[in-house]
């Protein structure tokens, strides 16, 4: 069995006192591919010297909505230059958050800072992590304007209705699932992810945040991932290693992770 962990932050520095541990438990729950996202430029640095650390982890390079304020030409440029080194395979996470901050202002940045990511994505040949909070509507709107069908990639932590989700899978979209998945209230949720099917579904843990339902209340790590992929496999009446082996294909797929990515 093998399985893809498309959405963590695993250069956290809450991993920093047993990271050589957590990444032989990912391995021994076979977890062999795990992206770690930046959320801010030296953060997607920390991503950058991680994956080239460790064979099996790759880096994404992007600004989260969260930290839109520091959005200028300068981050811009920088973030260009990130993206040019090999051990980054993705842009993200990236997208719309309005649950923390409703400030017009700062939504106006948000919405500057995605497009312009969106637009470098699609002119570098990048697949997109999407992070969206309270957003759904606008995150789809933005992507079906800049042309997202040209660019690809996972809508992380989905957590939206059927009708937005397919508005996702038109434009080519993923949906990603993560330990949200799993709680008990999560049954809408559920029964949107069995409307989408298997063929549009990645796992992944976002850790270390979301741990799922039987690890509730822990710091999250990619090793969980297993867990989250077994509750889905239950939820899609599929046998825990088809799933893993069709949502690992999908997180090749949905985030274009070129060959070199496998081998180093
Ligand atoms: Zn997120
Ligand atoms: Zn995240």
């Amino acid at each position: 069995m093998r399985l893809f962990d498309t959405h963590s932050h695993y250069h956290d520095p809450k991993f920093d006192e047993d990271r050589a541990g957590s990444l032989d438990r990912a391995r021994t729950a076979g977890v062999e591919l795990i992206l770690t996202l930046g959320d801010t430029l030296a953060a997607s640095r920390a991503a950058i010297a991680l994956a080239r650390a460790h064979r099996g982890v790759m880096a994404a390079a992007g600004i989260h909505p969260c930290n839109a304020r520091c959005w200028d030409g300068e981050v811009e440029a920088e973030l260009e230059r990130l993206l040019a080194d090999p051990d980054v395979v993705v842009l993200g996470e990236i997208g719309l958050d309005y649950y923390w901050d409703k400030a017009p202002d700062f939504i106006a940045i948000q919405h500057e800072a995605f497009r312009a990511q969106l637009r470098m994505a699609r002119r570098l040949g990048f697949a997109v992590s999407i992070h969206a909070r309270d957003s759904n509507d606008d995150v789809l709107a933005i992507l079906a304007e800049e042309h997202a069908e040209e660019i690809g990639g996972v809508l992380h932590c989905f957590n939206g209705s059927y009708e937005q989700a397919r508005r996702g899978l038109d434009l080519g979209f993923h949906i990603g699932v993560g330990g949200t998945s799993t709680f008990p209230k999560a049954g809408d949720l559920r029964d949107v992810i069995r409307k989408v099917g298997v063929e549009h579904l990645v796992v992944e843990t976002d850790a270390p945040y979301l741990a799922p339902q039987a690890m509730r209340g822990k710091r999250n790590e990619p090793a969980f991932v297993a867990e989250t992929a077994r509750a889905l496999a239950a939820t899609l009446g599929l046998a825990p290693e088809e799933l893993a082996e069709k949502t690992f294909e999908n997180g090749l797929r949905a985030l274009k992770i070129p060959a070199r990515a496998l081998q180093s």
